[in-house]
């Protein structure tokens, strides 16, 4: 298997600058519209220390839904995997959009913690008195995972995630309703709009990946900060259901485990190798970064890592 280089790093970022016109940034929240449609940035950290990084991968975007990645790590801490899955969430991708409500009325509990109704239940599983302790607990937690202490809440994208959140709104009640969230849905719903405002860049996010490449210990520190078992469960979610309803393809494609957010960030994860995360806020209408996805499928191919 060909090892990964800066020149091979600086070249898929290459190929993918040609794609970053296809997409377009979200629409649907005011703060996204107006980001800079052709920031693309790449970083990668390996498990034996190695760091590279090309583009913009300093540069803090939000990192939206990758953040259901932490919430879903610290709530299998907090509660366990069965407690878990077995009454809050499920483990099955739906082939809808992420924001989609469609199924709840049928089935109650949400078909996985990566769409929203299921990143919500989630938020819903972490233990706190109130959302700022869950809250605090969970922004301890994603600095520890990407290995950084710049990550901080984007007052501007979380005023913009409340004012336009009506549908995640809608998603949470529905859950109160049918007794699958028991606490405060005020509260619950406040921590999900901020966590997925907070700022991280394609560096952070890699760390996030590589700590879940390495079966949940911190190389970096050696610190374990989460169980192998629940990396294990993570990565394998991440693979049927972390691309949204691209999910599919992607596997098809790229073909390793990846989480993407709206803000443009994709984390993928290469086991016991290496954490990739990738910043271009074109979006396809998935919802993906269309140059993000183009830099893993110039990887996946570079370094022939497809799983299957
Ligand atoms: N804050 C976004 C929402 O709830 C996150 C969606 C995403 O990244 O998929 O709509």
């Amino acid at each position: 298997m060909p090892e990964i280089t800066q020149t091979m790093l600086e070249d898929a970022l290459a190929y993918g600058r040609a794609f970053t016109s296809q997409g377009k940034t979200a629409q649907y929240i005011p703060y996204l519209r107006q980001v800079d449609r052709d920031l693309l940035g790449v970083s990668v950290q390996t498990v034996d220390g190695r760091r590279f990084s090309a583009g913009d991968s300093k540069t803090p975007f939000t990192v939206q839904s990758i953040a259901k990645v932490v919430a879903l790590a610290l709530a299998l801490q907090d509660r366990g995997e069965k407690n878990l899955f077995s009454g809050r969430v499920g483990l099955e991708p739906t082939g809808d959009p992420f924001n989609s409500i469609i199924r709840l009325e049928v089935d109650r509990k949400p078909y996985n913690p990566f769409i929203n109704a299921g990143a919500i239940a989630v938020v819903g599983a972490i233990k706190g008195r109130s959302g700022s302790e869950k809250f605090e607990r969970l922004l301890r937690y994603f600095k520890k995972l990407c290995g950084s202490e710049t990550v901080s809440l984007c007052g501007e994208a979380y005023l913009s995630e409340r004012e336009t959140g009506d549908k995640n709104r809608a998603l949470a009640y529905h859950l109160k309703a049918t007794k699958m969230l028991e606490g405060d849905v005020g509260e619950d719903l406040d921590v999900y709009f901020r966590m997925c405002s907070l700022y991280v860049t394609a560096e952070d996010i890699a760390h996030l990946a590589l700590v879940l490449a390495n079966r949940g210990l911190d190389p970096a520190t050696g610190e374990r900060l989460m169980a192998a078992e629940h990396a294990r469960i993570i990565r394998t979610l991440m693979l049927t259901c972390g691309m949204y309803d691209g999910s599919g393809e992607f596997a098809v494609k790229v073909g390793y485990p990846a989480k993407s957010g709206v803000g443009g960030g994709i984390a993928a994860t290469l086991v016991d190798r290496m954490g990739i995360g990738v910043f271009g806020p074109a979006l396809d209408v998935r919802g993906n970064s269309v140059a993000g996805i183009a830099i893993l499928e110039y990887l996946s191919k570079a370094m022939d890592v497809r799983l299957f």
